[in-house]
């Protein structure tokens, strides 16, 4: 056993639903034994009550629960910084030729083991992957996360209209496919699948067909929704029965709790009350919806339908890995939206960046905060010695205020330490 000591920070509650304040919450010290949170309460308390266990300090900066990513794609990470270009130039111009390199298995490897250091590297330890379009990368990825430890959900993208002769796969080796790796890698360790049409408009019926009956395996579902008007437009155009783009996916039952949808910038009321009734989650990519010029997402709306928001990075459209600056960035969406955004405070922040993310994905039972019976999966953001962050935390009033400048000021260079499942993932600075 482990005792943690310093100054421990979690989201609880739901800032979304009371008192934002009443969300956060705040202890002296943690008491992990194989991965798992024994006990919490102050330093004092608790070396009471565990005086022999070894006393692990970390002074200076916050603890805080392991990020939670809810819509990355691993295949884009040598592809971050393509600016200038709407979402579907950008695609065909940036991503989609990156994505094809993945045929290639021993490049889907080496691509695989950077996008997760990188992932660790961030402070995130669970995710949303959305995977590659072939099959052994889809080996190479879970196999690599198994390695390290983290919780990752992934799968198979499935296309097969639209996007390059390459990237296409036809329903029935979709179907093959994808239940091969489920078989192989769902529910195995951390590790879980999730069936993944890129989007409605490179996916057919009969695709989309496919999906519906990977789905009666269990598994989870992700895709994207509502980013670009163009793109909204153009699925209007091949689905001339649907009602609106999330009933492209409705039709075909993909629309449950256990669905996380990208994006949904421009959605419809009528969008909004049919996430709310199936309980699907939507996945809300900041950096990625200003970079592509997509939009400016309405939280107030989404919250005011009750449709649970978790935080995505969306690499390599994203600006990068770390989550805390996504939340800064939803902070300054909600702002610039004037009467109609919702402004965040830290505790919104740090629940986006973290607790949202766990419930979007049904894992809020195992991490997501620091609950006694949830597993220790955290990061230490200590800032890098002389720097601004630094200073600004040598001046914060309390913890709240010490938030507000970590997710002002904070990068990758300030994770100190990560921790998953109780193992330190990767050196102490
Ligand atoms: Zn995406």
């Amino acid at each position: 056993m482990t005792l943690y000591a310093g100054t421990i920070v979690d989201t609880p509650g739901d800032p979304f639903t009371g008192d934002p304040d009443d969300a956060l919450a705040q202890t002296g010290a943690l008491l992990v034994r194989e991965g798992v949170i024994r006990a919490r309460g102050s330093v004092a308390d608790l070396r009471g009550e565990y005086p022999d266990e070894p006393v692990t300090r970390l002074d200076g900066g916050l603890l805080v629960p392991g990020f939670v990513d809810s819509h990355v794609h691993f295949p884009q990470i040598r592809a971050i910084g393509g600016l200038g270009m709407p979402l579907l130039d950008w695609l065909e111009q940036c991503a989609l030729p990156e994505e094809s390199k993945l045929a290639d298995r021993a490049y889907a490897r080496a691509v695989a083991g950077e996008f997760l250091d990188g992932l660790l590297a961030s402070g995130t330890t669970s995710a949303l992957v959305f995977g590659s379009h072939f099959a052994p990368a889809m080996d190479e990825l879970f196999g690599a996360a198994e390695q390290r430890g983290l919780n990752i959900t992934s799968g198979l993208v499935l296309s097969d209209r639209i996007l390059r002769p390459d990237l296409l796969n036809s329903p029935e080796t979709a179907l093959t496919d994808s239940a091969d790796l489920i078989l192989r890698w769902h529910d195995r360790g951390r590790l879980r699948y999730a069936v993944t049409p890129r989007f409605s408009l490179s996916a057919s019926d009969d695709m989309l067909d496919v999906c519906a009956q990977l789905l009666g395996k269990g598994v989870w579902f992700t895709s994207h929704i509502n980013e670009n008007v163009a793109e909204i437009a153009q699925v209007a155009g091949l689905f001339p029965g649907a009602r609106n783009y999330l009933d492209t996916y409705r039709r075909h039952g993909l629309v449950t709790e256990r669905s996380v949808l990208a994006h949904n910038v421009h959605p419809a009321d009528a969008e909004l009350e049919v996430l709310a009734e199936h309980g699907a989650s939507v996945a809300h990519c900041p950096t990625s919806n200003c970079a592509l010029g997509s939009g400016l997402f309405p939280l107030r709306r989404h919250v005011q339908h009750g449709v649970r928001v978790a935080l995505g990075s969306d690499v390599g459209a994203g600006a990068g890995l770390f989550l805390p600056k996504e939340a800064l960035q939803a902070y300054f969406i909600q702002q610039l939206l004037g009467p109609d955004g919702l402004p965040l405070t830290p505790a919104h922040l740090l629940y986006l960046a973290t607790r949202a993310g766990a419930r979007a994905l049904g894992l809020d039972d195992r991490v997501g905060d620091f609950a006694v019976g949830k597993d220790f999966d955290a990061v230490w953001l200590r800032p890098v010695p002389g720097s601004t962050l630094e200073v600004n935390l040598n001046h914060a009033r309390d913890t709240t205020d010490a938030l507000a400048r970590i997710f002002a000021l904070a990068t990758p260079a300030d994770v100190a330490d990560v921790w998953i499942r109780g193992v330190s993932g990767r050196a102490p600075r």
